[in-house]
Parts: C-alpha cells; sequence; structure tokens
C-alpha cells in the first residue's frame, strides 16, 4: 500500500506529494488530468517570484518537479469511490482500486458556467472567472459581471478599482449578496447594477465586444458594448465521488482543520476542493504542503 495517495494533480496535490515524497514515505497521484485547471489559464501574474506565465509552462514546472521524487504519478485517472477499512480503498473509473494508509482529496473545483453562446468560443479572449486573476488586463476597459451573488459583487467592487466601467447582471429581482456589500457596489459611481437580466450572448469578434441580455418583465433584448465578461455565479467542488465518506458543507468543500484533516482520521484535503478561503494557485500549494505535513503527523502517530 501507500503511505500517502493523494488524488488530484493541480498545484495542491503536486505540492501535496513533493511534501511526501522528500520524507521517504511511499507517495502515489493519481489524476483524471494533471495540471488541473492552471491547464485552462493563459496569463498568470500573481505566482510570487514568477512574474509572469502561462498556465501550461507552469504545469510543465509543476510535472518536472514531481518528476524529480519517487512519485507513483497515475495520469488520466478517475477516482469514482473511496472508503476505510483497515487502509483507504481508492476505487478508479478502470476498475483498479489502490491501497493506502492516508490520502489526501485534491480535486479541486470548477466554475459554474452560463452556458450561452460566446462563453466557451471567448473563453481567456475576455470571458474571465476570477476577479484577483484577471482583473488587471481590463485596465480601463469596460466589463460585466454576471451573477450577483457575494463573489459577484465582490468582484465588481474590485474591478471597480481598476476597470472604466462595471455592470452587474442579476438574473433575479433582487441580488443575494450580503447586505454590506450591496450598499458599497451601489456607492460606486462607475457601477451599474442590472436585476432581472437574462444573459442570452456574449458577443465578439476575436475578442467579446459586448453581451446581450433580455430584461425579463419586459421582454426587451439590450445589447452593451464591452470588453470583458465575468462569469461569477458559482465554483463548484468536485468532490461529488466523495458522497457521505466525509463532511462536506453544503455547497460540497470538504471541511477540514488547520492541518488539513477532515473528520475521517488519516483523510485529508486540500486546494480548491476544501473549505479553505480563497481559491488561488499559491494558496492550494500551501494547503497542500499542509495536509501533506498533517498527513505525515498522522502516519508517525499511528
Ligand atoms: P485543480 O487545479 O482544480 O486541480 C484538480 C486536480 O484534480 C486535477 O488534476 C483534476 O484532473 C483532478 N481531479 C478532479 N476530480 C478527480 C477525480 N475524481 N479523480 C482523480 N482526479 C480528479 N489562480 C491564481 O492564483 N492565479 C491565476 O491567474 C488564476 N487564473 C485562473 C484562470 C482560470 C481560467 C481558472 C479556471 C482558474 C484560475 N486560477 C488562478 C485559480 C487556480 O487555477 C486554482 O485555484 C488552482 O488551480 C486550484 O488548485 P487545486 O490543485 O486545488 O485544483
Amino acid at each position: 500500500p501507500y503511505d500517502v495517495l493523494v488524488v488530484g494533480g493541480g498545484p495542491a496535490g503536486s505540492s501535496a506529494a513533493i511534501y511526501a515524497a522528500r520524507k521517504g514515505i511511499r507517495t502515489g497521484i493519481v489524476a483524471e488530468r494533471f495540471g488541473g485547471q492552471v491547464l485552462d489559464t493563459m496569463s498568470i501574474e500573481n505566482f510570487i517570484t514568477v512574474k509572469e506565465t502561462e498556465g501550461p509552462k507552469l504545469v510543465a514546472s509543476l510535472e518536472e518537479h514531481v518528476k524529480e521524487y519517487n512519485i507513483d504519478v497515475m495520469n488520466l485517472q478517475k477516482a469514482t469511490k473511496i472508503a476505510k477499512n483497515d487502509l483507504f480503498e481508492l476505487e478508479l473509473e478502470n476498475g483498479a482500486t489502490l491501497k493506502s494508509k492516508s490520502v489526501i482529496i485534491s480535486t479541486g473545483a470548477r466554475w459554474r458556467n452560463v452556458n450561452v453562446p460566446g462563453e466557451q468560443e471567448f473563453k481567456n479572449k475576455g470571458v474571465a472567472y476570477c476577479a484577483h486573476c484577471d482583473g488587471p488586463l481590463f485596465e480601463g476597459k469596460d466589463v460585466a459581471v454576471i451573477g450577483g451573488g457575494n463573489s459577484g459583487i465582490e468582484a465588481a467592487i474590485d474591478l471597480a478599482g481598476i476597470v472604466k466601467h462595471v455592470t452587474v447582471l442579476e438574473f433575479n429581482d433582487t441580488l443575494k449578496a450580503d447586505e454590506v456589500l450591496q450598499q458599497r457596489a451601489y456607492s460606486l459611481p462607475n457601477v451599474t447594477i442590472i436585476t432581472n437580466a437574462q444573459t442570452t450572448e456574449i458577443t465578439g469578434d476575436d475578442n467579446v465586444n459586448g453581451i446581450t441580455y433580455v430584461e425579463r418583465d419586459t421582454n426587451e433584448e439590450k445589447h452593451i458594448a464591452l470588453q470583458g465578461v465575468f462569469v461569477q455565479i458559482g465554483l463548484v467542488p468536485n468532490t461529488e465521488f466523495l458522497a457521505d465518506v466525509v463532511e462536506r458543507t453544503p455547497m460540497g468543500e470538504i471541511i477540514v482543520d488547520k492541518h488539513g484533516q477532515t473528520n475521517v482520521p488519516g483523510l485529508f484535503a486540500a486546494g480548491d476542493c476544501a473549505d479553505t478561503a480563497y481559491k488561488q494557485i499559491i494558496v492550494s500549494m500551501g494547503s497542500g504542503a499542509t495536509a501533506s505535513l498533517g498527513a505525515f503527523d498522522y502516519l508517525i502517530r499511528n
């Protein structure tokens, strides 16, 4: 069996595996797609010590670093079930079962798509999902934020300090964001909030050039010319396969303590799939290191 089996090969999982292997213990990584969300990212400017890079380049460095160590990398393998008997048993989609004394879940998350024409076509060409990451690329431009929950209104406030103008489009007739965030957003001169607005298309040529929505009360179609669209309608953790083996929040995030341990002894979680604050590459690498050191502590006590 493995000492530490890491499920997920993004920044959190890679960091966890390297920390484990450096303890000289038997370590494996199972990843549906090594690299995770970073593979889908164009420009990265907030990974400290690297002024600017691209997702696939950062993934190549991750892979190179992981390969420096004695780590079994099982790429293109999807975990479908986990159980704890004497050991943890992880079932894969291909029918195999892997056994381990401890497991670190780092299966990340996915942004919920609005599924309108233009969204896929203009991803990384004006369609963005992370204001912390991509906000500065839209300096001085006009942008829209789709979604009026906490993440949408936080993004609008954040972007208002960088871009020329932000239009928030909320489907429902009221915003779901906390009152204090709403007040702040309404007080900003360069933020317009439109409720009851159903986004129907993101338009563009080479890059985004506008957004079309329907006023749900009048059924009238409107178009706004702009250069960026931030989709903020939820981040969904990839934790469905855990079912009720481990405690999760109502949103599906795995609940962890400050050592990255879940309510199940020996089962740890890190990165975007856990209920840790802020979903960023640098944050997920830190939490991967924490979970791995937590797992090592667990192993030497059991
Ligand atoms: P992920 O990167 O999501 O990796 C999850 C891993 O788990 C993958 O290998 C996946 O294949 C695997 N997996 C999932 N389910 C299973 C399963 N059942 N079995 C086996 N493997 C599984 N952050 C920044 O700091 N700066 C940026 O500029 C930035 N830009 C971004 C741009 C975009 C378009 C996106 C989508 C995200 C961006 N982020 C950015 C956020 C950042 O990518 C994430 O916070 C980070 O990748 C989270 O790392 P993770 O390892 O927790 O999860």
